[in-house]
């Protein structure tokens, strides 16, 4: 299918010997990559991926050799260290290299310092951004992370450190005072005390929630909830990581922007729920 997408010579990047591509994957859906991640997949001569790509994107490169780098336990760092240096080797032994990451490789994706590591060995790279599932995978679940009647910022949180507990560098009064709109990665390990944070933090205990799962692939689950009650519906539903979680208003809007519902035959639950009239109307 995808044969049919020409990419002139000259008028695309070329990967060449040598160089390393760290690209994003987008955050599930096949659909969601890029055309330059697309073109780099047809060059390369190996393929280095992260546990959350979809095989239907690998299978694009079926020239290339697939090396999968996700995490197996171990030190995070050591791991990450590992990888770095793999991608060196395979540029010094002259493959077009392609590193894809899911998501954007810049976000919450270490994507910064695999790039970092690269050029300190005089690694010749191109970063292609991706969709990142905090905002691609909300837009799936009819989740607008920005909206003119809720929020004039948004903060993206993660809910890991790099000691694999919720980050104690994070201010949680600032950011519960200073952003409408939370977008939390990696949160479903410490639900318990981001909640608790925010909660104590002033954050009413009903503001509502949603925790996207498995976003944009054929297995997202969403749930609808309020700050207080996460962690026990979390628990209940018995749904696993990855997760995107939303803490704000603007998960409200899922109730008339819910599309894949509404595609399955579902009319919207409530077409005006920030209860602010047309749009239209409003500006
Ligand atoms: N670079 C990635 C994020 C990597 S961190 C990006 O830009 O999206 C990994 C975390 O991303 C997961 O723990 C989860 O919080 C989130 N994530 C990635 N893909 C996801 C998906 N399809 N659905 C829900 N969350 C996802």
């Amino acid at each position: 299918m995808t044969d049919s997408i020409p990419f002139p010579r000259g008028q695309w990047p070329e990967l060449e010997p040598g160089w390393v591509w760290l690209c994003g994957a987008g955050p599930g859906d096949p659909g969601l990559l890029t055309l330059h991640a697309l073109n780099a997949l047809r060059q390369a001569d190996v393929v280095i991926y992260d546990a959350l790509v979809q095989k239907t994107i690998l299978d694009w490169a079926p020239q290339a050799e697939h090396i999968y780098a996700g995490k197996r336990g171990g030190k995070p760092s050591a791991v990450q260290r590992d990888i770095s240096l793999r991608l060196v080797d395979l540029s010094r032994a002259g493959k077009r290299v392609l590193r894809l990451k899911g998501g954007d490789p810049f976000v919450f994706g270490r994507g910064g310092e695999e790039a970092q590591t690269l050029v300190q060995h005089g690694v010749p790279v191109r970063i292609i951004p991706g969709i990142s599932a905090g905002i691609g995978g909300l837009a799936y679940a009819g989740i607008p992370v920005t909206h003119r009647d809720v929020n004039q910022s948004v903060t993206f949180v993660t809910g890991h450190d790099q000691s694999g507990n919720t980050p104690s560098s994070l201010n949680w009064k600032a950011i519960a005072d200073g952003s409408q709109v939370l977008v939390i990665y990696m949160g479903m390990k410490h639900v318990d005390q981001i909640s608790r944070a925010l909660l104590d933090a002033g954050r009413p205990g009903d503001e509502p929630c949603a925790v996207v799962c498995s976003a944009t692939t054929d297995q997202q689950q969403v749930l609808e909830t309020t700050l207080a009650r996460m962690p026990a519906d979390i628990a209940a539903s018995g749904l696993e990581p990855p997760a995107i979680l939303c803490v704000g208003r603007s998960v409200l809007m899922r109730q008339v922007l819910d599309w894949q519902g509404m595609m399955a035959g579902d009319p919207p639950r409530n077409t005006d729920p920030l209860g602010r009239g047309h749009p239209a109307e409003a500006s």
